[in-house]
């Protein structure tokens, strides 16, 4: 126990690959994330997988790619991890673009409330797509965002 202990202290801790500014392919993000049990939300958020998704870039990761913050990994489509891959990008872009660059850091630790987040910190305002309202809840001690309608569960194991 106490040389574990001693050992993991002293390596460095092993971080993901970046997702920016680079593209990256749907068939990338299927096998970076292959066979991870949790939700897809919780699994976007592991930085020995992928480097710089704090929470508030997962929510809004979700919601432009129309995928439930619920949905368990292992259960994500193909297609789905294309429509990832195809609208990732396009939102972390739009975002660095419509903050200051001294919020930006904000962005990456998951804190701060600037404007240019589609579902982040808006529970209760209408969906840009749809109108219905954001809905917001805790998903392991952190707050998600999402809307039930664009972004409906699939529970179906993909094989
Ligand atoms: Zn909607």
């Amino acid at each position: 126990m106490r040389t574990f202990f001693f050992t993991s202290y002293f390596t460095p801790k092993k971080l993901g690959a970046e997702i920016w500014p680079m593209q990256r392919e749907g068939t990338w993000w299927q096998q970076t994330f292959a066979n991870l049990k949790s939700t897809i939300k919780i699994t976007l958020l592991k930085q020995d997988r992928v480097v710089g998704i704090g929470n508030i870039l997962a929510s809004e990761f979700c919601f432009a790619a129309k995928i439930s913050p619920f949905q368990s990994t292992h259960t994500i489509s193909m297609e789905q991890w294309n429509r990832l891959a195809e609208t990732y990008l396009q939102r972390l872009e739009a975002i660095l673009n419509e903050e200051r660059a001294e919020k930006i850091g904000y962005l990456f630790e998951g804190s701060g409330v600037p404007s240019s987040f589609q579902v982040y910190s808006r529970e209760g305002e209408p969906c840009p797509n749809c109108g219905d309202p954001i809905q917001k809840q805790q998903q392991s001690g952190r707050a998600t965002y999402w809307c039930a309608t664009c972004q409906p569960l699939r529970t179906s194991e993909i094989s």
